[in-house]
């Protein structure tokens, strides 16, 4: 049996990041950067307030209450019209430009309007007094121009992708998104809804791969159910191969008579064949198809699961340019025996977890561990690594990985 790492180490290897590319930013969101972005604009443009309120001289607020004349009132999106004077006022609105001669603003809140004085001024009582800069948004005291940002391999999320909007960042350099062609194979695979016939079963691997697919940022080109014909399964990977940029395929790899991916991969492609000292997921192949990586996962439903996570995913998201391959591990506290067998293998048992009030976070398994259970696993939010041997008692230490991490 090949121990996970050496099994990582090899699949890693084979799988690089992808030539980066430029692309417009609207289409970069969730994609890694390639390069640093630097900015070539500030933020905020322009000096602004901060709050509804009155652009004063801050001299002139040192003793309140006072009453001023109010020369002028400025929307955000108006430029400034007009100076604030000594015992004058300019009524501003959030994000309106700071007026030239105003230092300050007092808040809304801290006035009341007296209406016109004998003279036809409009007069304003303010009651807080305020020094200078008091709610001003000084120009680029978010971003000033050449400052580095964000730096190669950030993922770009939707707040990374709201400043690179406001440096006004028409175009990024990315690893460019993979589109993943995903299939099932098996003639007892069915999944337009109609009654079982004697054998058959739901297809659910591909779905649960599309969906995880997708949740690792890859374009899915979904495939379908191919049956076990190594004919028709040559057409389809071949094709594959030419459109996408790697292959995800489950159910024979194993020891079976009609285990036709292994036929059909064995004979077409580069591919090395595994027995991984894992539970579960021993079966899984890797190779190269064209060039392009194919990831041969087993057909039970869990041990498919389980090998995307530890062998597929981290692959994928190398080439997608991630510099984090694997999910967050954590040292978890187990609250119910993890039981196993002693048999060569690293155990990757489903659990249930969540911090409890010592800080700490706590484990328990979830109902079922088998590889055909996937509706026990589909209930688990994390999976416990645990070691040789036979298992770890209650109260004990054991290392998970986050499965939504
Ligand atoms: P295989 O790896 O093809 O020998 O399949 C192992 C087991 O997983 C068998 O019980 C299959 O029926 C089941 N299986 C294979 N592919 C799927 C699938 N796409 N959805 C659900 N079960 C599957
Ligand atoms: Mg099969």
């Amino acid at each position: 049996m090949t121990p996970l790492e050496d099994a990582q180490a090899f699949v890693l290897e084979s799988c690089p990041p992808r030539e980066p590319v430029t692309m417009p930013r609207e289409q970069a969101g969730g994609l890694v950067l390639a390069d640093v972005v630097v900015s070539t604009e500030i933020v905020p443009p322009f000096n602004n307030t901060a709050v509804d309120g009155y652009a004063v001289r801050s001299v002139d607020v040192a003793t309140v209450p006072v009453e001023l004349t109010v020369v002028g009132e400025i929307a955000a999106g108006a430029a400034p019209d007009g100076n604030v004077g000594p015992g004058e006022t300019i009524r501003i609105m959030t994000g309106a430009p700071m007026p030239p001669g105003a230092d300050a603003v007092v808040m809304v809140e801290y006035s009341e309007r007296l209406g016109e004085d004998d003279a036809g001024n409009e007069r304003v009582r303010l009651s807080e007094s305020v020094a200078a800069g008091t709610a001003v948004r000084g120009a680029g005291d978010d971003v000033v121009v050449g400052e580095e940002l964000f730096f190669e391999g950030t993922q770009i999320t939707p707040a990374i992708e709201g400043v690179l909007a406001s440096i006004n960042a028409q175009e990024v350099r990315v690893y460019p998104r993979l589109k993943v062609a995903v299939l099932s194979t098996g003639d007892e695979l069915i999944t337009d809804g109609s009654p079982l016939a004697p054998g058959q079963i739901r297809e659910s691997n591909k779905i649960m791969l599309a969906g995880m697919l997708a949740e690792a940022g890859c374009q899915v080109v979904d495939l379908g159910v191919v049956r076990d014909d190594e004919v028709e399964l040559e057409r389809v990977l071949r094709d594959a191969a030419v459109e996408c940029d790697a292959i995800v395929s489950s159910g024979g790899v194993s020891m079976g008579d009609y285990d036709v991916v292994k036929a059909v991969l064995g004979r077409i492609a580069d591919m090395t064949w595994m027995q991984m000292a894992i539970k579960p997921a021993k079966p899984f192949a890797f190779g190269k198809l064209d060039g392009v990586p194919v990831f041969g996962l087993p057909g039970n439903p869990v041990s498919s699961m389980v090998s995307f996570e530890l062998m597929a995913r981290p692959a994928l998201r190398r080439m997608m340019g991630h510099t984090q391959l694997a999910r967050t591990s954590v040292v978890a506290i187990v609250d119910h025996d993890l039981r196993r067998n002693a048999d060569g293998k690293l155990h990757f048992m489903r659990v249930n977890g969540g911090f409890a009030e010592d800080g700490r976070y706590h484990v328990a398994p979830v109902n079922a561990q088998g590889s055909h259970q996937l509706a026990a696993t589909a209930s688990a939010d994390a999976m416990a690594v645990v070691p040789d041997g036979d298992g770890i008692n209650a109260g004990s230490e054991v290392a998970v990985l986050l499965l939504q991490s």
